[in-house]
């Protein structure tokens, strides 16, 4: 059991270091890429929720 343990720590070990010589920082250009630049309004600069524009061109 314990013997197993050590492995499976020694393959996540070597996991991480393989992942971090092949692409370094790529984890973190993922996090980036799901969380785009929020849109703003031209007029307010308010940040814009959603696809039907900002408040304040509605009124
Ligand atoms: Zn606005």
């Amino acid at each position: 059991m314990i013997k197993g343990a050590i492995f499976f720590l020694l393959v996540m070990a070597a996991i991480g270091m393989i992942g971090n010589a092949i692409a370094p920082g790529s984890v973190g250009r993922m996090v980036r890429k799901r969380l785009p630049k929020a849109a703003r309004c031209g007029r307010c600069g308010r940040y814009v929720l959603g696809k039907t524009g900002c408040d304040c061109g509605k009124g």
